[in-house]
């Protein structure tokens, strides 16, 4: 099967889908390509079970690591992708993660555009994805052209308390930004029920704010876009002389079909775009598409992450706990000359979710049950920025498949992050022993598959040397071929990467609808 679009766009996430989103209304033909299905409407959406112990919502992919030890990488082939299962936890980066920033384990690089640069397609990015916030809260934060489409999610008792000790004992607690379908003023209206199976669930009544709710529902039936599930591209032909890709090779119900598209746009995941690049090397491009410069699968991160549980005497009965953020340790410090990174509150801890964890990590607290622990705990997420290292990279073998090489970085700054916790944690009642790890969340018992925030492998940038695409995400050595999901990010910094990939696909957007105007 054989037919032409004016643009091909290769994975319905955060970046593809917001990209088929905003291209839509140009009235272009669209073709969006996605290997995964729609997420089934199901009770199991929100049972924790089938969730986080059986990863019923997992890919069965085997990446290989640096040993050539095969593993499950968490990654989700859904319409939507990985925002179908996110905690909609929607930052900005900072305004000094565009520029160089100095951590312990070397140079967190600037990015060819500042933050200036980005800020209208964030606040857009906002808009679309109906986030709600309180703009003015976090020291670290940068301008903004508007306020908060909608007003911060609100945080219940518990976790009201701990931002009042916290502000007593001198921080800046702030609301988090999220990207729920929350209404609170006008519950009945709310098409979020503001539930207790948010982060790492998929949203059985399709409130959260993920690119299948709010960026492609909304173009099925358009007359010029096409979505085409179980749609796999495995590989991109080029012309003769290798500037323009003339092919989209799909595998769909067994079957090989080619489509072809002016404009192409990759937006598989970090790791998955880099593969499709490598594995469509060619005579004009021997080590993978627009991989002149030996930098296609380079820079990969993922973030320094540790999710812990906090527990204290009293019980947390908060339903959804994702509320706050602690960014003063954003930067360095006046005791610390090093960025450390982020705190923020992650989703409720329950008894079955947590049975998927190793059994001693509990024997601390021997008289509680699972249930009791869940019950009294307190869950943070803490994130520290990760350093695109060249060696840190996606490679793929004969047979096309992923092999992931990854060290961390910057470990001693995540080690002072969470040393930081255990002294907020003082002003809040909940002594620093009473913490253990939280490794079902993300998959983080086996480090190297928790890919959650995997970003890097293309990134953009003003050299083709060190760089595979220029600043408009186009690839430096084809004219037509473009790169919109994280691969783009040049660094990670320490929040969260979505919004980040959602602005850039706005972004992307204005400039391919300029392009064909
Ligand atoms: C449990 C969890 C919680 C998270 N929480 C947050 C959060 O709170 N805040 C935040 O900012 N981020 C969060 N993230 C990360 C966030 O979801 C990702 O950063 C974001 O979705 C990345 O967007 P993307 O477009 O790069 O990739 P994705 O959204 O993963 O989209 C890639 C798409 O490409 C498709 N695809 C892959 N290969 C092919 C192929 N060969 N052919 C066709 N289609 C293909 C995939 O099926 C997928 O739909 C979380 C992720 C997870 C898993
Ligand atoms: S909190 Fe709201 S958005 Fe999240 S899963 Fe529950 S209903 Fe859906």
């Amino acid at each position: 099967m054989a037919d032409h679009y004016d643009v091909i766009i290769i994975g319905s996430g955060a970046g593809g889908g917001t990209l088929a989103h905003t291209l839509a209304s140009s009235g272009k033909r669209i073709l969006l390509l996605e290997r995964g299905d729609f997420l089934p409407r199901e009770l199991e959406n929100w049972d924790p079970k089938p969730v986080f112990v059986d990863g019923k919502y997992i890919s069965e992919d085997t990446w290989y690591d640096r040993d050539g030890k095969g593993f499950q990488p968490q990654v989700h082939y859904f319409v939507g992708g990985a925002t179908k299962l996110y905690g909609a936890a929607l930052y900005r980066l900072r305004p000094g993660d565009f520029g160089e920033l100095k951590h312990v384990s070397g140079i967190s690089p600037a990015w060819p555009l500042s933050y200036d640069d980005f800020e209208p397609w964030y606040t857009a990015a906002e808009r679309l994805y109906q986030v709600h916030g309180n703009g003015g809260e976090d020291p670290t934060e940068g301008h903004r052209s508007e306020p908060y489409p909608w007003p911060a999610v609100s945080h219940e008792p518990r976790i009201q308390q701990i931002s009042d000790d916290l502000a007593r004992g001198g921080y800046h607690p702030f609301h988090a930004p999220c990207g729920i379908l929350l209404n609170e003023a006008r519950r009945p209206e709310s098409t979020c029920i503001r539930c207790a199976t948010c982060d790492g669930y998929p949203c059985l009544v399709h409130a959260k704010s993920d690119a299948e709710v709010i960026a492609v529902r909304p173009l099925l039936g358009r007359p010029n876009v096409t979505l085409l599930t179980g749609a796999e591209v495995t590989k991109l032909e080029t012309d003769d002389p290798g500037r323009t890709v003339t092919g989209v090779v799909v595998s769909r119900d067994g079957n090989r079909e080619v489509y072809t598209g002016d404009i192409v746009a990759v937006s598989a995941g970090a790791a998955n775009s880099a593969k499709l690049l490598l594995n469509s090397a060619n005579d004009k491009h021997p080590n993978g598409l627009g991989n002149g410069s030996d930098q296609v699968g380079r820079n990969y991160m993922f973030h320094n992450c540790l999710a812990v549980v906090a527990l204290a005497k009293e019980k947390n009965d908060t339903v959804f706990q994702k509320t706050l953020g602690i960014n003063d340790f954003y930067f360095a410090t006046k005791d610390y000359q090093w960025p450390m990174g982020n705190i923020q509150m992650i989703g409720k801890s329950n008894a079955e979710a947590m049975r998927g964890e190793q059994p001693e990590k509990t024997m601390f607290a021997p008289n509680w049950t699972l249930s009791d622990v869940a019950e009294h705990a307190v869950d943070f997420w803490l994130t520290t920025e990760d350093l695109p290292v060249p060696e840190n990279r996606v490679r793929t073998d004969s047979g096309g498949n992923v092999h992931l090489t990854y060290s961390s970085t910057n470990d001693e700054e995540a080690g002072r992050l969470y040393g930081e916790l255990k002294k907020v944690l003082n002003h809040t009642g909940m002594a620093a022993h009473h913490v253990l790890r939280k490794n079902f969340y993300m998959n983080m018992s086996i480090p190297v598959a928790g890919c959650a925030h995997q970003a890097g492998t293309c990134r953009f940038g003003t050299d083709p040397a060190t760089s595979v695409l220029d600043v408009n995400c186009k690839a430096h050595e084809l004219d037509n071929l473009y790169v919109v999901d994280t691969s783009f990010f040049p660094s990670i910094g320490a929040v969260n990467p979505a919004l980040t990939a959602m602005a850039n696909a706005l972004r992307v957007g204005e400039h391919l609808a300029d392009r064909m105007a």
